[in-house]
């Protein structure tokens, strides 16, 4: 691999690289036989100020495998630690993935180009380096879902698929996925710096995070105290998201969860369809760990390991290092019911200014949840009915969706009260109903749907992931022809995602 054959794709800089030294290995991808380009994000690319023709010739391409390394490019393997299922790994790291490095993209917002699936690193232990088709372009559909809904995520520029066949239950088509984020600063780079024993690393480290993702904690009276609170704040909104959609990450362990307040690392994650917040879908989660329900709680769990890691910086004793960061990770359930709140008020037409008490929305909206678990009623579907409710569309309403009427009249009678307390009623019902449907999905990403795509995609049939795709990248605006993607799955069949490794 000449330097002067490396194509000039973008503009790269290496603040992580240079800040960081001892969070990270230099390394080389892997060759990839045969990389052939099985979805490149056009959008996304020219955002990033990259010109998509020249990522799909044939030396784009190939850099997007991790074959080569493109001009600017410093590909290193990041350093991090974790807790997986509750127990630490102090070693992780990107075992199979390289950061290339950081791009400005068209409104100055740094972001990280990184590869999944690119061959073994020193942190790869057992593991072979390697990614797999089917997951990675699920990566890509549930990125691209979650950012069309709103929710802050990491996204896929790109899937190639290598031209390898990689060993797992089965021999299957091996990919790389290129992937913009925020960064790859995660509660586990964290704690990686901290098991160091090197204080002044975890300085540089925080320091970093607070500069790229957090600049209102600088100038705080306790700048690291401050970068807890403000990931906190974010990861509360996000998880809040998460929840108001039923996504379920599967995943959730420390070293899955982004300081920037994105969702990374799709592995055997999954949209609730009947609600019901037990609900797992990972075939490893034998305990219900990362259950839908569960979610927020852990990922509060997951900040306290954060919150370990800063001690050093928050005080000079650790007694009053755990009395300053102990209220600040007690508020996250402050933090979260407010967000979560937030959104469910939006679902049904409310707001938090028009009048409405949060204890007893709270408790509006508790009851709801209880109605829809009692009757296992399909989360995403609900919500558009319950706008089609609002106008009088009989043949669609919420009320055909639920079996115990009695419960769901008296519910129904409370909400258009609230309603009607905010002016949102009568008159101001059928502008109450166009807000609800442009903020509540007909389009998720639905198990079956996908399972579907990454089927036929991992035979070599790309249409029905771009069919897919399309719908859940637009998902406010029904169409007719996409009936089939807005259904729910069958009931009895069980849905279990593996770790997509
Ligand atoms: P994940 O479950 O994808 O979040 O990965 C957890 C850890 O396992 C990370 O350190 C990954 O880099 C590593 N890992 C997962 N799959 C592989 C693989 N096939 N080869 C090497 N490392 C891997
Ligand atoms: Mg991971």
């Amino acid at each position: 691999m000449s330097v002067a054959a490396a194509p000039q794709l973008l503009d790269f800089q290496h603040t992580y690289a240079d800040a960081l030294e001892g969070l990270y290995v230099p390394w080389q991808g892997a060759v990839a036989p045969e990389p052939r380009l099985l979805v490149l994000n056009d959008a996304l690319a020219r955002e990033l100020g990259a010109d998509p023709e020249a990522l799909r010739a044939p030396e784009g391409v190939a850099a997007l495998a991790g074959s080569v390394a493109p001009a600017g490019s410093r590909p290193i393997a990041m350093a991090y630690s974790g807790h997986q299922f509750g127990s630490l790994s102090p070693r992780l790291g990107d075992g199979r993935a390289l950061l290339l490095g950081e791009v400005l993209d068209v409104e100055g917002r740094r972001r990280d180009l990184h590869l999944k699936g690119s061959g073994r690193t020193p942190f790869a232990r057992g593991g072979d380096g390697k990614a797999v088709v089917g997951p990675m372009l699920r990566e890509h559909v549930v990125g691209e879902a979650m950012h069309a809904l709103g929710i802050p995520t990491t996204r896929a520029l790109a899937v190639v698929a290598t031209g390898e066949r990689v060993r797992r239950e089965t021999s299957l088509p091996g990919a790389v996925l290129a992937r913009i984020a925020a960064s790859h600063l995660r509660v586990g780079t964290f704690q990686y710096a901290s098991l160091t024993g090197n204080v002044e690393l975890v300085r540089r480290l925080a320091d970093y995070a607070i500069a790229r993702h957090h600049p209102d904690a600088a100038a705080a009276d306790n700048p690291y105290l401050s970068l807890l609170a403000s990931v906190v704040d974010v990861q509360a909104a996000l998880i809040a998201r998460w929840m108001s959609v039923a996504f379920v990450h599967g995943v959730m362990n420390s070293d899955n969860m982004t300081i920037s307040g994105e969702t990374i690392d799709y592995g055997p994650c999954a949209f609730m369809e009947a609600f019901d917040p037990a609900a797992t879908f990972s075939s490893i989660d034998h305990g219900g760990r990362y259950a839908y329900g569960m979610q927020p709680a852990l990922a509060q769990w997951n900040l306290a390991r954060l919150a370990e890691t800063l001690l050093p910086l928050v005080a000079d004793d650790q007694e009053s290092a755990v009395a300053a960061v102990t209220p600040v990770l007690e508020s996250w359930w402050t933090r979260y019911d407010a967000a979560f709140l937030d959104r469910l008020r939006a679902k049904l037409g409310l707001g938090g200014d028009d009048g409405g008490d949060d204890e007893l929305d709270a408790t509006l909206v508790a009851d709801l949840l209880g109605l829809l678990r009692a009757d296992r009623v399909d989360f995403t579907t609900f919500f558009r009915a319950a706008a089609a409710t609002l106008r009088g569309d009989r043949a669609r309403d919420a009320r055909g969706l639920l079996l115990s009427l009695p419960a769901w009249d008296a519910w129904e009678a409370r909400w258009r009260e609230r309603l009607g307390e905010a002016g949102r009623s009568d008159a101001g019902a059928a502008a109450t109903a166009d807000a609800m449907d442009a903020i509540n999905p007909v389009y998720i990403p639905r198990n079956h749907a996908v399972e579907d795509a990454l089927t036929a995609a991992t035979v070599g049939d790309l249409a029905p992931l771009t069919r897919l795709v399309d719908a859940v990248t637009h998902p406010f605006v029904e169409r007719a022809d996409l009936a089939d993607l807005a259904a729910p799955g069958p009931e009895d069949d069980i849905y279990v995602t593996y770790c997509g490794t």
